[in-house]
């Protein structure tokens, strides 16, 4: 009797694959049981393979009386592993479903039943602008990748629909990703109320039940239409016919463990692999986005006007030096804030920290309250009465006195958003005060919630870190302050520059969205940095030109490409000389940084260092980590490492 042998891929840090035997034939892509070392595990037949000089073992089941991967998915997992060096095997558990993931659990066969769509016409009057956009994306044939960069209030989403509608109408199907999970509603919605029952979600906050119903009615029948997060990129659409990237900029498409990938990019090869086009939508595209245009590689459509009557709001610069703050706000702020509470309207104070107080020290001898097993200074909670590590989450009694010389009272220097949550609640009193952050949003539903509070709350006082400035539209806001930005603005970091003038322009886009004439206050103590001068005038534009040209300067990305390369354990000398082992490599054409201790130097008792390597050459960039790879896998693993490929922050 012929046997056959297969390739099949295991979720291990291993980069190759493993052959086993089977008596019958197997389709490509099937999950099956297998026995590796002693262990019965899942795996996914990735190939044919010849017989092997080696005894193997036989395969001991196929689970599912269908493939879970098509050839196309598997291509896609593979060009990911491949690009950004990771092992196949980890790298296809990465994509299965999760309630596939289980090796009890087999393909269920829901019977759907066929349901059609339903287009209910808005009554908007289109601007000539977003026409203009919808009849470029329509006129794509083939693969492209199409950014559709316009100001925040534009009408972006109306594009997406009337542009998905004409895909509708040719039976193919659309993807849409979204950054944050907490985004998937409210676009789910609109697109229901346009589109009726074809519109699906798909984020990992889904059980795994469901999210398993969507991958198989993605498969049956098109057209439908999935809004997802990250996960979503390899959903088997049948028939797919155009991908959307909503705020492509946005730092979450990119996976930050495991596998490095970014959903974005990936999202794109897809789109180029099934010859379909993408479009990236976006009032701050990322600068690789913007040089992508400039070399002609994407093409763009401009919506630069608001659609609705609301202008871009004014910008004034705050110089902190030369006034006492009062919990971290101007005597400006306060002024504006107060008489946006005249006028019944609505202010924003936006600071990235979460939490009362984020140093609590002794001013005696200088100790200052830090996680034992990070080495990161801990932030009071007020409200928990803790002192809480941002990095491990740890929590830690409130010491009655300084534990290293004693001194009985210790002291609180900076703000987080509790404290000027109280500080305002104490100084506008008849006012309602919003607070929006990752402590008041940890439950399901929390932060639909909050936005319902805001919504109902025309005349208020928001106070929110990122995540309350992702896509929400508030009619009545007319006042932003920006509390800290100081620290991106002289980080070393460049993506942290980038970060910062992506994020004020977005805070500030949720400004004056109707009628009402919006101000924004910039609170810095560096009032004349050349960075601040140009987001003064509000044009993201006018910023990214500036941060390109001292990219290209620099070489730094978009310009050049970067891997960097971390390891970590419980010894800084084991990292150190393990990194510096690798400079011994023989690089050509790379620019080498470090080693140096990671942004995160210290978590959960480990060390992280980090080299960075550079070259203007992507293939050459490649080549040489191969090489260190190798080197890597050779050597003793006195180290953990992480590779990063195309990275987006330090
Ligand atoms: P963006 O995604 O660019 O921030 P949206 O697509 O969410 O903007 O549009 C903002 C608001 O303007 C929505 O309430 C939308 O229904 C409305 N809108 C979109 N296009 C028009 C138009 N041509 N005329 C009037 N209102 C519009
Ligand atoms: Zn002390
Ligand atoms: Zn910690």
């Amino acid at each position: 009797m012929k046997n056959f042998f297969y390739d099949v891929a295991v979720n291990r840090p291993l980069p190759q694959l493993f052959t086993y035997e089977s008596s019958k034939a197997i389709q490509i892509g099937s999950r099956v049981k297998i026995l590796f070392g002693k262990k019965e595990l899942l795996g996914i037949v990735l190939r044919k393979s010849s017989q092997p000089e080696f005894q193997t073992n036989l395969i001991l089941d196929v689970l599912d009386d269908q493939a879970l991967f098509s050839r196309h998915q598997l291509e896609l997992i593979q060009w990911a592993a491949d690009y950004y060096k990771h092992p196949k095997g980890e790298a296809v558990h990465n994509f299965i479903p999760p309630y596939l993931k289980k090796l009890g659990n087999t393909f269920p066969k829901t019977i759907t039943e066929s349901v059609h769509y339903s287009i209910t016409k808005s009554n908007l009057s289109l601007t000539k602008e977003q026409k203009t956009a919808i009849a470029n994306i329509q006129n794509i044939t083939g693969f492209n990748t199409h950014v559709l960069q316009g100001v925040t209030g534009s009408g972006k989403t109306e594009v997406y629909l009337e542009a998905i509608e004409s895909i509708l109408k040719k039976k193919q199907s659309v993807l849409v990703l979204v950054p944050e999970i907490s985004l998937v509603p409210q676009t789910l919605g609109r697109f229901k109320d346009r589109f009726g029952d074809i519109c699906y979600a798909y984020h990992s906050g889904m059980t795994p039940k469901a999210r398993m119903q969507v991958w198989e009615e993605a498969a049956i029948e098109a057209p439908k239409i999935i809004i997802g997060t990250r996960s979503s990129i390899l959903l088997p659409l049948k028939n797919p016919g155009l991908f959307i990237v909503d705020e492509e900029h946005d730092k979450s498409y990119k996976q930050h463990e495991g596998f490095r990938f970014s959903a974005r990019d990936l999202l794109i090869k897809r789109a180029q692999m099934l010859d379909i086009p993408i479009v990236l939508g976006s009032a701050t595209p990322s600068l690789q986005t913007l040089r992508s245009i400039n070399e002609g590689r994407y093409t763009v459509s401009h919506l630069r006007e608001r659609v609705q009557a609301g202008t871009i709001p004014k910008f004034s610069i705050i110089d902190t030096n030369l006034q006492a703050l009062e919990s971290g706000l101007s005597q400006q702020a306060l002024v504006e804030i107060e008489k946006v509470l005249e006028q019944k309207q609505q202010a924003l104070i936006f600071l990235n920290r979460r939490g009362y107080a984020p140093k609590f020290l002794c001013a005696s001898c200088g100790w200052v309250a830090q996680c034992s097993s990070c080495e990161s200074n801990l932030v009071f909670h007020h409200i928990e009465k803790r002192m809480i590590c941002h990095r491990c989450d740890s929590r830690f009694a409130v010491p009655k006195h300084c534990p290293s010389c004693q001194e009985p009272s210790l002291i609180m220097s900076g703000q987080g958003t509790e404290k000027i949550e109280q500080f305002l609640q104490s100084r506008f009193v008849n006012s309602s005060i919003i607070r929006v952050d990752r402590d008041t949003t940890r439950k399901v539903g929390a932060l639909e919630n909050l936005i319902e509070e805001i919504n109902t709350h025309s005349s208020s006082i928001l106070i929110g870190t990122r995540m309350l400035t992702k896509g929400h539209h508030f009619p009545n806001l007319a006042l932003v302050v920006i509390v800290n930005l100081d620290q991106s603005l002289i980080s070393l970091d460049p993506f942290a520059l980038e970060d910062l003038g992506q994020q004020i322009i977005q805070v500030a886009g949720r400004a004056g969205r109707e009628k009402t004439a919006a101000k924004v206050l910039l609170q810095s103590g560096f009032p004349d940095h050349p960075i601040l001068a140009v987001l003064k005038n509000g044009k993201y534009e006018d910023f990214a030109t500036m941060v390109l040209k001292e990219r290209e300067e620099n070489k730094l990305p978009p310009f050049s490409f970067q891997a960097i390369l971390r390891c970590h354990s419980r010894s800084i000398k084991k990292n150190i000389d393990a990194l510096n082992k690798l400079a011994n490599v023989n690089l050509s054409g790379i620019e080498l940084f470090g080693p140096v201790p990671a942004s995160v130097a210290k978590k959960g008792g480990n060390y992280f260092h980090q080299i960075i390597l550079q070259s203007s050459s992507r293939k050459n960039l490649s080549k040489n980590l191969e090489l260190i790879l190798k080197k890597i896998q050779a050597d003793k693993r006195s180290v953990k490492w992480v590779l990063d490929i195309d990275p987006v922050e330090y």
